[in-house]
């Protein structure tokens, strides 16, 4: 993340370093000013609490943009279209319109939740076999191949999710809301050391394409923490889509253009760095649709809990781990035993997120199954009080339960995890009542490492989350026009029929998990949600080790070791995350009160702001 807006106490002197840097800076091109006109990225603040309305994202300057539209009369969709516009600018290795995600809704009229899945999607060309090696017959290598490359790039969802969002619920316009986010992107922001690492980690692939090191490598450096960097590009960008609508992306120049791009990655002369062109055409743009879908439903100890159905695994891999934890008097055990029955229920959800869910409109996902109390109550027959399971455990078998136990668990097969963990998420009410989930994503930190040229924005790689062997019978194998399952997991809770709790994260395949552990520190283990959003954290994708951060086995290794847990820190080979889950959420009561809360640390920390403090 990086970040500042200029007006920030004592950033005067940051201003006049921006006027000067416009002044001088080629047109069309990205610019940092030089290290000796530092400025200081604006202060965050990761809890506040207050009236009117509130927004949660990891970036200072989209919470400031967001609060503006709040302060301004605007709605919770108006506000986080505008906010996710300027983590286009701010965030764009995780998000932007190069990209997909899925936003879920409450709407105080109705009592409803809804939600827009916006994921990307395969070209209509697709081949099963896009990620296999003909001389081998096995799959390219994850890194560089699959990652780096224009077969990984799916029909972006992002602007039709958005201009969906705006025409069912808002009440601005899109040109408006991309209005602050062009500014920002024009006037530039200040780079910090999130930014300038991520940067750094992606040099050699970002240095692989022309448009990209134009846009982020000027010199062949990342851009120094403490430097202004504009986007002029990508506010023209913006500022074409405001004046042509969504139809300029889908159908016009840019659609053109996008298709060319995947199809020809603009490769720097010289680079070694193999890139496989991608097949999406124009055709593809045209014909990309976002789906509204029910959101998917548990209760949970007297709440209502909504979730994202497929093509995400989020609401149903959640739903299933609460109603498997729903037999448990949790609030009563000791915090191991408690924490032990959280990875074993999180394992079996797993087990039945890999086998059973992918997207819903080419494959038959057992829902109601997976997410029915008796077959939870069924699958809990497993998990033992005391000793951790063989992992990894079998799928459930949804054609046959009654919620009876027989029988051992069987043995399941592992899965390659290739969900990076990077994504970001927003959560936004307003003074009616309204709330917004939204979690957005361009895969990969940096996506495919592909700037479209001269537009200002990556493509994802959002299509290395199918499964890179095609299986029949795999729900996530790759099929032309499908949709990779995805893992995120934006969650409305409702109690008494009003919003109680609304969390998402970032994170791959750690989303799940994260989502659900603030979800069950906040309600069996009495934390406040700020303390849940900052507590350590441990993830169990039916995995013998469970992926855990530092502080997470230092604290409860030992103890859970009693019961055959095993923990390894986050960090997978050529990765340096060391954190699960820079979440953000807001919780409603008592009254009118809402407490809006950010990551503390986690990326450098998240940004929250109320339209009343108090
Ligand atoms: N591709 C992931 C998913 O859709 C999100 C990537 C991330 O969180 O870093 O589940």
């Amino acid at each position: 993340m990086k970040s500042t807006h200029a007006l920030a106490a004592g950033a005067a002197l940051a201003l006049g370093s921006t006027l000067l840097t416009i002044g001088i800076a080629p047109a069309g091109a990205a610019s940092a000013t030089a290290a000796a006109h530092r400025a200081t990225p604006p202060p965050k603040q990761a809890t506040m609490v207050g009236t009117g309305g509130g927004i949660s994202t990891v970036d200072a300057d989209a919470s400031r943009i967001g609060l503006q539209v709040l302060r301004q009369g605007g709605n919770a969709v108006d506000a986080a279209v505008a906010a996710a516009a300027a983590l286009g600018v701010t965030e764009p290795f995780s998000s932007g319109i190069g990209g997909g995600g899925f936003f879920v809704y409450y709407d105080h009229r109705t009592g409803k939740v809804r939600t827009i899945d916006g994921r990307e999607t395969a070209p209509h060309a697709m081949s099963h076999d896009a990620f296999i090696d003909p001389s081998t017959g096995q799959p390219y290598p994850f890194t560089p191949q699959r990652v780096t490359s224009g077969v990984s790039v799916g029909t972006p969802g992002s602007l039709a999710t958005w201009q969906r969002a705006l025409h069912r619920w808002g009440t601005r316009s899109m040109a408006r809301s991309l209005r602050p986010a062009a500014a920002l992107a024009r006037r530039g922001f200040v780079v910090d050391r999130t930014f300038n690492q991520q940067v750094s980690d992606n040099a050699e692939r970002f240095q692989a394409f022309t448009s990209t090191r134009r846009l982020y490598l000027r010199g062949g450096h990342a851009p120094t923490v403490g430097s202004r960097l504009r986007n002029p590009d990508l506010a023209a960008t913006y500022d074409l889509i405001a004046r042509k609508g969504v139809r300029a992306f889908y159908r016009g120049a840019l659609a053109q253009q996008i298709a060319r791009t995947v199809q020809r990655p603009p490769k720097t002369a010289g680079t070694d760095l193999p890139v496989m062109p991608g097949s999406m055409t124009r055709r593809d743009l045209a014909r990309y649709r976002v789906v509204d879908r029910r959101p998917t439903h548990v209760t949970y100890r007297g709440r209502d809990v909504y979730g994202m159905g497929p093509a995400s695994s989020g609401g149903s891999t959640v739903g299933e781990a609460l109603n498997i934890l729903s037999n448990y008097h949790l609030s009563a055990m000791s915090a191991p035993a408690a924490l032990h029955h959280y990875l074993e229920a999180s394992a079996l959800a797993y087990a039945d997120r890999n086998a059973y869910v992918g997207d819903p409109d080419k494959v038959h996902v057992p829902l109601a199954d997976l997410l029915s109390p008796t077959y939870a109550k069924e699958r809990a027959c497993a998990l033992s009080p005391t000793t951790a399971m063989a992992k990894p455990v079998a799928a459930g078998d949804v054609s046959s339960y009654d919620g009876v136990c027989s029988g051992a668990p069987a043995t399941g097969a592992a899965r390659e995890d290739t969900e990076n963990r990077e994504t970001t998420n927003l959560t936004v009410s307003d003074r009616w009542g309204n709330v917004v989930e939204y979690t957005l994503t361009i895969e990969q930190t940096g996506g495919s490492g592909i700037v479209v040229p001269h537009r200002g924005f990556l493509l994802n790689n959002e299509l290395t989350d199918f499964s890179a062997v095609y299986d029949p019978h795999d729900p996530n194998r790759i099929e032309p026009d499908k949709r990779p399952r995805s893992s995120i997991s934006p969650t409305i809770v409702l109690r008494h029929g009003k919003p109680w709790l609304a969390v998402g994260s970032p994170g791959g395949a750690t989303i799940i998990t994260t989502v659900l552990q603030i979800l069950f520190d906040r309600i069996d283990r009495g934390m406040t949600l700020p303390q849940a959003i900052a507590a350590p954290r441990a993830s169990n994708q039916n995995s013998a080790t469970t992926t855990a951060e530092q502080a997470f086995i230092d604290r409860y290794g030992a103890a859970l070791a009693a019961y055959g847990q095993k923990f390894a820190p986050p960090g997978a080979p050529g990765t340096s995350a060391a954190e699960i889950g820079a979440a953000t959420g807001i919780e409603f009561g008592p009254g009118r009160r809402i407490t809006v809360a950010a990551e503390p640390t986690r990326r450098g920390g998240g940004s929250a702001r109320v339209v009343r403090a108090g």
